[in-house]
This record gives structure tokens, sequence and C-alpha cells, in this order.
């Protein structure tokens, strides 16, 4: 019996590291105390938050006090609700954005739109990419805000993203960048890339789940997401986090520092498990750009096979992976980013994302060749779709 397992999902999440649980430790037991207390114990853990706060300004090359400390990708995506008022005071009613935007940003801006804005949805090629000349068409007078993924969570691909925020500045237009699936993994540095505004999440870089970063950059008035007491210059209340914090540092700051080897090292797995797999698999094909994509993302799609079915028989031979159709809206709907592709339902549906990261193996890889196209051939012997298929090509 095979007793390997290989975490093939780290876009999902990723494992917390030796050395970021190690610095995380003292500050869930002897170092307990509240950064807002005056005495010593207190003032060990707001040093420590200033050590975070100045560990991820300089992942990002941004100032510590543009860095406000949220509890989620999804929160920092949120926070563009708050700058509603000061936009529509402005008169600035349009917003744009993509159409394969992770939903916490897509739900913000549907908000949004109920609340009197109207947002544009850019759309993609089949790679994935939005056009920049469909960018600048689409602003107008009104436009306040930019909202552009810097790297998708299914496909990988990677936006034009210092064109566009260069376009935001020479405007005037706020440019915000979901950056959760980047930071930590590609260079972002928001002053060369003119980006305003930024979404991360620790747990995407190793870092602990249940703590990300909104940055804003400094001038962009910015109101208060949870009023309460003087946490994060006043704008989001609430005692922190401090040892999810402090991991968060940690992580980035170990995820900048080794960032080019890494992303050489798990380009090259990646490469392997994308060219094994389209070889050992008839009728399978990669989505996303081959290109410009995030370093451990692959996405391919298997025609004539149930992705979530695939996932369960890879579950069974240890190998944990994501589908592109019914996705944790519980919805039998395939992905929006695959449909946005211009896939048809059936190819969508049959997707898989394998996210490698620097813990994998060129064996889990080579695992991964050697098991995932038998059990793709089963599913396809017992699939309809599949005959039916077949068939016709025979016609
Ligand atoms: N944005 C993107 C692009 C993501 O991939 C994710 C998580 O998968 C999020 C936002 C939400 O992050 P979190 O899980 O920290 O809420």
């Amino acid at each position: 019996m095979n007793n390997r397992i290989v975490y093939a999902d780290n876009a999902a999440t990723t494992r917390i590291t030796e050395p970021v649980l190690q610095a995380m430790m003292p500050y869930l037991t002897e170092n307990y105390g509240n950064a807002s207390s005056l005495y010593s114990l207190g003032v060990k853990s707001a040093l420590a938050l200033d050590k975070a706060r100045k560990q991820v300004s300089s992942a990002l090359n941004a100032e510590p006090f543009e860095i406000i400390f949220t509890g989620c990708g999804s929160e920092s995506d949120n926070w563009l609700k708050v700058f509603a008022k000061t936009l529509a005071k402005r008169g600035k009613t349009h917003l744009i954005t993509t159409c394969v935007e992770h939903h916490a940003l897509l739900h913000s801006m549907a908000r949004l739109e109920k609340e009197g804005f109207t947002v544009t949805y850019l759309p993609v090629n089949k790679d994935g990419f939005i056009s920049v000349e469909d960018f600048k068409n689409a602003i107008t007078e009104k436009t306040g805000l930019v909202s552009i993924m810097f790297a998708n969570n299914e496909i990988g691909t990677i936006q034009p993203i210092p064109e566009i925020g260069a376009i935001c500045r020479e405007k005037g237009i706020w440019f915000h960048t979901d950056a959760v699936q980047a930071v930590g993994h590609v260079p972002v540095d928001v002053k060369a890339m003119n980006i305003d505004m930024l979404s991360l999440s620790a747990h995407k870089f190793h870092g602990p789940k249940g703590v990300g970063v909104f940055y804003c950059r400094k001038g962009i008035p910015m109101d208060n997401l949870i009023d309460g007491g003087g946490q994060e210059r006043g704008k989001r209340a609430g005692t922190e986090n401090v040892a999810g914090i402090v991991g968060m540092g940690a992580a980035i700051e170990i995820a900048v520092a080794h960032m080019d080897e890494h992303a050489k090292k798990v380009t090259a797995l990646r490469n392997r498990l994308i060219d094994g797999l389209l070889a050992a698999v008839p009728k399978s094909h990669l989505n996303g750009s081959r290109e410009n994509r995030l370093p451990g993302n692959a996405n391919i799609s298997f025609v004539g096979v149930e992705g979530e079915s695939l996932l369960l028989r890879l579950d069974q031979a240890g190998i944990m992976a994501s589908s592109g159709s019914a996705c944790a809206s519980a919805s039998l709907d395939p992905s929006h980013v695959l449909m946005a592709l211009g896939m048809r339902h059936e190819e969508a549906h049959g997707s898989v994302r394998l996210t490698l990261s620097e813990e994998n193996t060129e064996e889990d890889v080579d695992y991964i060749i050697q098991t995932l196209p038998g059990i793709v051939a089963s599913l396809r012997a017992m699939s309809p779709l599949w005959e039916s298929m077949m068939n016709k090509n025979q016609d």
C-alpha cells in the first residue's frame, strides 16, 4: 500500500514553517501581554507588533504606518468599502475591476453597486489577462478606484500591475490590488508599481491563518472599519492578534529573503508537473498563461472527467489538490474564473488545480505524474460524457 502524502494545494493554504512557529511561540505562552498595556509585559507585545509592521512594510517597500493589520485577506479586500463615502463625496462613483477576482472582492463590489456605484468588470482573454487597452477605454471622469488582482488564485496568471499602476497614478485614480496570492512568491513593490492599496494574507506564505494586511498609501483619506480603541491608528480597533502578526512578520521576511531561490525551484517543479501530465494524459490542457504565471500553479483540464471525482480519487492516493468546479460556495456552477477564459462547462468541470511550494520535491511531482493519469483513464472509462465525445470523434 502507498503511504505517500503529497500536499499540492498551497494556493489554498500553506504549512507554518518551524522558524515561523518558533517566532510565534513566546507570544502564545509567556509573552501574553496586551500590546496596549503600559507595563513591561504589554510593552513586549507592542514592540513585537512594531517589528512585524517593519518586516511587512520593508517586504512591500512601504512605510510602517501604511500597514494596517487585519484578520484575513478577505477582510483586507472588504476594506475597499470604507472608501465609498469619500469617493461618493468627490463624485467618483465609477469603479473598475475584473471578472476573475476572488469573491471577497467581487462581493464587496456588488455591495458598492447596491449603494449606487457603477462597476466595470473587465473581461480576460483565454490566458486570463485583462487588456490594458480595454482598461484605458473603461476609465471615465467618474472613475475613482480600480481594483485588479496581482495574480489569480485559480490559474496563477499575473496581471500587468506596473502598467495599470502607472496609468492610475497619472490619472489620479486610486489603485488597489489583491496580492494575496502574489506576496511572498513574486516581487511586489508598492512604490515602483504605483500601488495605492493592497491586500495580503499570511497563510499563503507559510504564516498563520487569520491574519492579513491592508496597505494604504500615506495621504489617502481612510475611514475606520472597526470603531473602538486606538489600535491600528483607531482605524481597526480590537486587541491585536500578537502571535499571528509576529508569525506573519517572520514568514514574510523569510519568503522575501528566499524568493529567488524558491521561485526557481518551484517553477522547475511546476514545469515538470505540467509537462509530465500533459504528455501522459490525452485531451488535457493547461489553463492560464504559461509564462506570466505564479511559480507554483498548475491548473489543468482533463476533458470528460468530473473534477470532484478526480479530487476524491487523488485524495485516496494521498494527493491533496483542488478543483475548478463546485467551489466553497457549494454551488454546482463551474468556477467563474475558468468560465471567464471562455471554457465550456464540461472543460471547466474537469479542471484540477495543483499548487506547489518549495517544500515539494521532484519525487512528489513524479508521484502525481505516475498516479493521476490512471485515475483519469478509469474515470473516463465510466463517463458517458467521455464515451459520447469519443463516438463523435469517430464519426
Ligand atoms: N484573495 C485571493 C486572491 C485569495 O486567493 C484568497 C484566499 O484564497 C483571498 C483573497 C482571501 O484570503 P483569506 O483566506 O485570508 O481570507
